[in-house]
């Protein structure tokens, strides 16, 4: 089990994925919050029974699948739907998400999560590092890497924490903005020795 967990957030685009990899590079097991929101939700899973039995069978596919996109516009236009939908996978995302960081062999190790402060994730982690970006960077990178509409990342954006709301439960930042994919890497390999340095405190 890693002795100290570190907890990764970050708007949508802001370099999250970026950053993980370069902390796989280096053997640092890290722990993806979306995908367990994926597990938590496969196919015949009772999750995903729950979801047919309140909102209908239609927002499984015929593939077995959870049909995403209905049950996201479902629960985009109805709060009672979100809270419904939260309570019932937030307990068994943080239920994985625990079973992971137990599992983790290296010495420390990564969660990253988009929602962490918004979904209460930070008494899971030892230390918050963000990857923080202005807007029109996040904007401009979503744009260049996916087929997001302006709307849609702005839609998104306002869901999301503040950018001086993460400022403000970080115990380390990556200024994202302006620096080459190699100067995130060498940040990356020097925040590897502090976090390993810390290991031997804990
Ligand atoms: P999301 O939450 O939307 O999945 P993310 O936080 O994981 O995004 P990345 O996918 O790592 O962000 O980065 C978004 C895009 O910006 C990617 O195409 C990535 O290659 C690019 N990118 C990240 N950092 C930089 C940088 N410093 N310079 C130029 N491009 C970058």
């Amino acid at each position: 089990m890693s002795e100290l967990i570190i907890g990764l957030t970050g708007g949508i685009g802001s370099g999250k994925t970026t950053i993980t990899n370069y902390f796989l590079e280096l053997g640092i097991d890290v722990i993806d919050a979306d995908v367990i929101a994926r597990e938590v939700v496969a196919v015949n899973s009772p999750a995903l029974t729950a979801i047919a039995d309140h909102f209908g069978e239609n927002y499984i596919q015929n593939d077995g699948n959870l049909n995403r996109g209905l049950l996201r516009s479902r629960i985009f236009s109805n709060e009672a739907d979100k809270l419904w939908l939260n309570a019932l996978l937030h307990p068994l995302i943080r239920v994985g998400i625990i079973k992971q960081t137990k599992n983790s062999t290296s010495p420390y190790c990564i969660l990253v999560a988009p929602l962490l402060i918004e979904n209460n994730l930070l008494s899971l982690v030892n230390r918050v590092l963000i990857t923080d970006v202005s807007e029109i960077t996040q904007i401009e990178r979503t744009m260049l890497r996916d087929t997001s509409t302006l709307t849609e990342i702005k839609a998104i954006l306002a869901s999301q924490t503040s950018r001086a709301e993460r400022l403000e439960v970080a115990d380390d930042v990556i200024n994202n903005d302006t620096i080459s994919q190699q100067e995130i890497k060498e940040l990356v390999i020097s925040l590897d020795k502090k976090y390993l340095s810390l290991t031997k405190m804990v």
